[in-house]
């Protein structure tokens, strides 16, 4: 856990915390999440923390030291009981920090 929250401030990204790496044969593989459980819906802006179905996604990134860099992201889908429609988000995709 030392090693993930320290990548988490090494790579910045602005509410999203690492949960792991991987390396693999064409780069290195960051698993990352949000670290919200919660949405706001785009219907009727009401909070969701109804988690309906979580995907992984994978995202190039720049490459770092010469490895190409890709961040495992979960692609999460909520349900929103007040206006019953499905939404996709929960966080925008990881963006560098802008220092
Ligand atoms: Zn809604």
């Amino acid at each position: 856990m030392f090693m993930e929250s320290n990548l988490t401030k090494l790579l910045a990204f602005q509410g999203w915390i690492v949960i792991g790496l991987t390396f693999m044969e064409y780069g290195i593989c960051f698993h990352i999440e949000f670290d919200k459980n919660e949405m706001e819906c785009p219907h009727c802006h009401s909070i969701i923390t109804e988690l309906h179905q979580t995907r992984p996604i994978l995202i190039r990134d720049l490459a770092v030291f010469g490895q190409v860099v890709y961040l495992r992201v979960p692609r999460r889908r909520f349900y929103c009981r007040k206006c019953q429609r499905y939404s996709t988000g929960g966080g925008a995709s990881p963006a560098p920090l802008k220092l």
